[in-house]
């Protein structure tokens, strides 16, 4: 095994032995990123100055007996993620340059444990998308197959996972961002219940949707990773002031009795048959370790997606008012006015999907349109929630796939929205509830692209999905399986 393939708690253990430094690992992994992404395209930018002297500092902690978990872990974060000093970009033309004055507080919490930041990962602009083919960088490439989408909007929190080219990092997720890209290239990605994690110091997208969360190698770095950004912040009155569980606590291998919920609704026609098989062949095995299934049905999931894309659009009219090329962000050299300056600033800013959302949320928030469609969309968003609740009264989990098909091919879906809308399907409504899902590696397609398991857990149910998934995964190989880079 090389340096650049250990989980966390691998990497950490060898560290803690001396066996090898943090600089060394920290050196290991820029060299796996300059060795393989010009080919995948994970990352916007890449801070090895940073990281070395962040690596350095790790490894005097670590020789005065200071180690945490964290310490000498080389992440990296998806460029949404303010980074006192680094460019963060979101992947748009309009922040191409843009410098934070501070940090995110989740990548603050990482950073105060001696996590090592190696750079700035790819993503669809302003997260809006499922491919991340939407940057103004260039699109990001599954490693599993380089014609391959590697999932979105965190694509490039994936893609490096499955390229090793970092030992974990954080992505966003608002209707599947974190789940949709880890199940397409094989990876962990968990989101957390909305308000488990603070948002402050992310670039915001649809603010009561959007939530942070890791993506791993495995579920154990997830839970490692969740306990080090969950809990309460001040500087984020949507996070939730209640008391961060050891989430490590929940790797008990133990899911007797566990009732798991199969949702009629998301095992469709239409599936492909690969997802089923890997679906089918997931239920087994749980039954295998002795956890029972429940037939349930979650009746409201049919307006999922419609719901979904006019709150979030709405969401985002509004937040990305804010770029006026007024404080921050890109401005035109020759404006003859004030107006003209905001119009085109902004239309030479942004790219063409984010305009679609801009329009899309502005309409459906217009006096004489507000109650026919968003009004109209926040009730549904509260039957959505209620059938989740309702089915928690039964199941302590709940199993679907995490998209309908194995990572598409680049450019297949860019000429259709709603095709590519519809990628996230059996995701949105998690985000809609508010609650919590994880994605588990889960199979290979016949031609061997990932495919991933999802798990829904009750609001502020994190422990318990954490168990089912890492059950699942010690009685499989899937999150062994490495992309053939
Ligand atoms: N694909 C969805 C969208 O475009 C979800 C994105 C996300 O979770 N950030 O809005």
């Amino acid at each position: 095994m090389e340096l650049f393939d250990l989980t966390i708690h691998e990497l950490h253990d060898r560290l803690k032995k001396k066996e090898v430094s943090a600089v060394e690992a920290t050196r290991a992994m820029l060299a796996r990123i300059e060795a393989t992404d010009g080919r995948v395209n994970a990352f916007i930018t890449v801070t090895p100055e940073e990281a070395l002297a962040a690596a350095a500092e790790a490894d005097q902690r670590i020789a005065r007996g200071e180690m945490d978990i964290l310490t000498g872990i080389p992440v990296a974060l998806k460029d949404i993620f303010l980074t006192r000093g680094v460019r963060t970009t979101c992947a748009s033309k309009i922040l191409a340059n843009f410098i934070p004055p501070y940090d995110a507080t989740s990548w603050l919490r990482l950073k105060e444990r001696g996590a090592v930041l190696v750079g700035k990962l790819n993503q669809d602009e302003f997260a809006m998308g499922s491919s991340s083919e939407s940057s103004a960088f260039g699109p990001t490439r599954n490693p599993w197959n380089l014609e391959c989408i590697p999932g979105g909007s965190s694509g490039g929190s994936a893609a490096a996972i499955a390229a090793r080219q970092a030992t974990a990092t954080l992505g966003t997720d608002t209707g599947g961002s974190i789940r949709q890209p880890a199940a397409h290239c094989g990876c962990v990605g968990l989101k957390p219940t909305y308000g488990r994690v603070s948002r402050y110091g992310v670039i915001a997208y649809a603010s009561s949707l959007d939530q942070v969360g890791p993506v791993t190698r495995d579920v154990r770095d997830a839970a490692i990773m969740l306990g080090a950004v969950a809990g309460h912040d001040p500087l984020d009155s949507t996070s939730v002031d209640r008391p961060v569980p050891d989430y490590t606590k929940s790797l008990t291998n133990d899911v007797k009795g566990l009732k798991i919920g199969l949702p009629s609704e998301y095992f469709i026609e239409g599936l492909d048959p690969d997802v089923q098989q890997a679906m089918d062949r997931a239920i087994e095995t749980y039954r295998g370790l002795g956890a029972e299934f429940v037939d349930i049905s979650l009746p409201h999931t049919d307006y999922a997606v419609a719901c979904y894309y006019l709150i979030a659009t709405a969401e985002a009219s509004s937040n990305l008012a804010r770029y006026d090329g007024v404080r921050f962000g890109h401005r035109v050299s020759d404006p003859t006015g004030l107006m003209d300056m905001y119009c085109r600033s902004r239309a030479e800013g942004f790219g063409s999907e984010v305009k679609r959302r801009i329009m899309l949320g502005t309409y459906a928030l217009s006096s004489g349109y507000y109650d026919a469609y968003y009004l109209k969309a926040q009730k549904v968003r509260t039957l959505i929630m209620g059938d989740f609740l309702k089915a928690f009264e039964t199941v302590d989990v709940i199993l679907t796939p995490v998209t309908p098909t194995p990572a598409f091919r680049i450019g297949e879906k860019v000429g259709d929205p709603l095709q590519m809308y519809l990628s996230d399907i059996f995701t949105i409504p998690t985000n809609l509830a508010g609650t919590c899902g994880i994605s588990v590696p889960a199979g290979l397609s016949r031609d061997g692209r990932p495919i991933g398991l999802q798990l829904v857990g009750r609001p502020f149910g994190e422990e318990e999905i954490i168990r089912a998934a890492h059950a699942f995964e010690q009685a499989t190989t899937w999150h062994q399986q490495k992309a053939p880079l």
